[in-house]
């Protein structure tokens, strides 16, 4: 049995809509695909920006850490 032929929103093209394609369901995979990976790309800086805060508060803290212990 055939699949639905739809017409992709985003470039007009026909695409045959799959039971579990990924995205929406009336964009075509190759437009489907973008968002989602833009979407893992967002989350993974988040998530490399909330290391590098953690990271950097730990240095600061060393640094302090050492200051303070050198002078005591
Ligand atoms: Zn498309």
């Amino acid at each position: 049995m055939p699949f639905p032929i739809k017409v992709c929103v985003i470039c007009s093209e026909e695409f045959e809509l799959r039971p579990g394609k990924p995205g929406f369901a009336n964009r075509c995979p190759a437009c489907s695909e973008p968002e989602a990976n833009e979407e893992a790309k967002r989350q993974a800086d988040a998530d490399i920006l909330k290391t590098n805060a953690e990271a950097n508060a730990a240095r600061r803290q060393a640094i302090r850490d050492l200051l303070y212990s050198k002078d005591s």
